[in-house]
């Protein structure tokens, strides 16, 4: 069970950041099986989703996760060494430039070797920036040539025998964990066989669903 500390909304959304919400329903950002955070225009943390805190968890991260990193902390003061300024510079583009950015990264522990993608989206009030994370699956021990390897496709591959990917982010459905998408390179660089597309419901919210939101306001 989550602890009271981690798991309560008042600590994990800020009302402002509801408040600004223009581009996903909070429902999406709240059922997203990868860690999600906000920050606001000020860079300061706005909001958590339920599966940031299970991440932090699962890693041994409680509780010191929730106590550095609550509503309002500022990201210079939550991040520090040299990745500071690399997402200070990169989510204050986001936030400038009013367009999406990815990257990946890698968080490994000591025994096991994982990287993520992380998409950033501006709210179309540029009031916040949603930072989405999505576990990046390659072979679980490549060779060293086979780096970019894919992974196992049954995992993937639904009742049909078919791979279903977003034709937006191009991340793929886990056949097990319907709602739960993969960033799988290896598929981006060369699609299987009976893929067929969807779209994850981050994308559908921020590139469909919300089109016809007000404009970024000019200043
Ligand atoms: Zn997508």
């Amino acid at each position: 069970m989550a602890t009271a500390s981690s798991d309560t909304a008042s600590t994990r959304i800020a009302p402002e950041f509801i408040a600004a919400l223009d581009k996903f329903e909070l429902s999406t950002l709240e059922n997203e099986p990868g860690a999600v955070y906000a920050l606001d225009r000020d860079l300061r943390l706005c909001y958590f989703n339920p599966a940031w805190f299970r991440f932090a968890r699962d890693n041994n991260g409680e509780p010191a996760i929730s106590a550095r990193f609550t509503l309002g902390t500022p990201l210079e003061a939550a991040i520090s060494g040299p990745l500071q300024p690399f997402y200070l510079d990169a989510y204050a583009q986001v936030l400038r430039d009013g367009t999406p950015w990815q990257h990946d990264y890698e968080c490994s522990s000591d025994t096991v070797l994982r990287r993520f993608n992380q998409r950033s989206y501006p709210l179309a009030n540029r009031a916040a920036v949603i930072v989405i994370n999505s576990l990046t699956v390659e072979q679980p021990h490549p060779a060293p040539d086979a780096a970019g390897a894919a992974p196992d496709e049954s995992l993937y591959r639904n009742s049909h025998g078919l791979l279903v990917q977003c034709s937006h982010c191009r991340r793929v459905e886990r056949a097990v964990q319907p709602g739960h998408w993969d960033w799988v390179p290896a598929w981006v660089a060369a699609q299987p066989p009976r893929t067929s597309h969807s779209l994850c419901q981050p994308c559908y919210d921020y590139y469909y669903r919300f089109r016809h939101a007000t404009p970024p306001a000019t200043s």
